[in-house]
C-alpha cells in the first residue's frame, strides 16, 4: 500500500478513536474509566442504528400511522427504513438532546420503538444492569446526592459512605448515612465502609439493615445501657453471647435481650423472644415475656442452649 493510503488509514482510524474516547469524557460522570466499556458499546451501536435510519425517520413514521393496526407489519417498516431494522419511535438524538429534563423517560421510549431484532441486539448489551453509586465520606451531603439522583432516575442506587473511618466513626456514619437513606426508602444495595477487618463490614451492614427493620438472617441482641441496679456481668455475658452466636453463624431472627436487671428487664425488653434479666450473680430467663427460671452459673452456656431450642 503507498505511504499516503496507510498515512490515511491511520489517520482514519485515529479519528474514530478520538470520537470513541470524547463520548467516554462525556459519559465520564457516574463511571469509572473501567466501566466506560459498559456505556459506550451500546452507545455506539445505538448512534449507528440512529444514523442509518435517520434519512427514513419520517417515512417510516408516516408508514406506521398508515399500518399500525395490521397484524403483521414489519415487512412495511423495513421497506420504509430501507434496512431490515427500523424505529417507530418520534424522537432522534436530536429531540432527545433538546429536552434533557425528560432524557431518561424519552430515551427509553426511543429504545422500545426500535423492531425486535434490534432490540435483541441491544439486550445482549444489559443496558439495564446498572447500579449507581454516589458516596461521599460527608455523611449530609451523601444522604442529598442521594436524594437527589433518585428524584431524578429509577436506575437503583447502590448506597454507602466511603472512608467513613473505624469501627467508631465508621459505624455511625454508616448508620446514620446507610441507615437514614434506608429508612427513606432509597437504596437497593450497600456497602460498609470500615479501617477494620472485611467480615465486620459485612456484619456491620446486616446489623444496619437489621436496625432499619428489614429481615434479615441472624439474631439480633438487644441489652440495656446497665446502670446502679445491675449486679451481675451483663456487658461481658451480651458480648460474649453475640460473639459466640456470630462464630457458629446462628441464622434464626431471633431478637436476644440481655438486661441488667429483673426490675425493669423483662418489662423494657418486652417485644424480645428470648431474653435474661440479671439478678446478685444469676439471671432470670424470660420467653416471650414470660419468667421462666434463674440460670445460675454457666449463665452464658444455659442461655444459648434455650436459644438453641427455638
Ligand atoms: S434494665 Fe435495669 S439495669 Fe438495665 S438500665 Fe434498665 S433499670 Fe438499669
Amino acid at each position: 500500500m503507498p505511504n499516503d493510503k496507510i498515512s490515511a488509514v491511520g489517520a482514519n482510524i485515529a479519528e474514530k478513536a478520538a470520537m470513541i474516547w470524547n463520548v467516554a469524557d462525556m459519559l465520564r460522570g457516574p463511571f469509572k474509566p473501567h466501566e466506560y466499556g459498559l456505556v459506550i458499546l451500546p452507545m455506539t451501536v445505538v448512534k449507528r442504528f440512529h444514523d442509518c435510519l435517520l434519512p427514513t425517520h419520517q417515512a417510516v413514521l408516516d408508514t406506521y400511522e398508515k399500518v399500525k393496526k395490521l397484524q403483521v407489519i414489519d415487512g412495511f417498516l423495513q421497506k420504509a427504513s430501507g434496512y431490515q431494522f427500523y424505529n417507530t419511535s418520534r424522537f432522534t438524538f436530536e429531540t432527545l438532546l433538546a429536552d434533557p429534563d425528560n432524557i431518561e423517560s424519552n430515551f427509553r421510549d426511543y429504545l422500545s420503538g426500535f423492531s425486535t431484532n434490534a432490540q435483541d441486539v441491544l439486550a445482549k448489551f444489559d443496558f439495564d444492569n446498572i447500579v449507581i453509586s454516589i458516596k461521599s465520606s460527608n455523611v449530609p451531603r451523601m444522604m442529598a446526592a442521594y436524594r437527589l439522583l433518585a428524584s431524578q432516575t429509577d436506575y437503583p442506587l447502590h448506597v454507602g459512605v466511603t472512608e467513613a473511618g473505624g469501627n467508631r466513626m465508621g459505624l455511625i456514619k454508616s448508620g446514620m448515612g446507610i441507615g437514614g437513606l434506608l429508612m427513606e426508602g432509597l437504596g437497593d444495595t450497600l456497602r460498609v465502609s470500615l479501617t477494620d477487618e472485611p467480615e465486620n463490614e459485612v456484619y456491620a451492614g446486616y446489623d444496619i439493615l437489621r436496625a432499619a427493620g428489614y429481615a434479615v438472617a441472624g439474631p439480633e441482641i438487644i441489652s440495656c445501657p446497665t446502670c446502679g441496679r445491675t449486679q451481675y456481668p451483663m456487658i461481658e455475658i451480651a458480648n460474649e453471647v453475640e460473639r459466640r452466636l456470630r462464630d457458629e453463624g446462628f441464622k434464626k431472627p431471633l431478637k436476644i435481650a440481655i438486661m441488667g436487671c429483673v426490675v425493669n428487664g423483662p418489662g423494657e425488653a418486652s417485644d424480645a423472644d428470648i431474653g435474661i434479666a440479671g439478678g446478685k450473680d444469676e439471671a432470670l430467663l424470660f420467653i416471650r415475656g414470660e419468667k421462666i427460671r434463674m440460670l445460675k452459673g454457666d449463665i452464658v452456656g444455659q442461655l444459648l442452649e434455650e436459644i438453641h431450642k427455638m
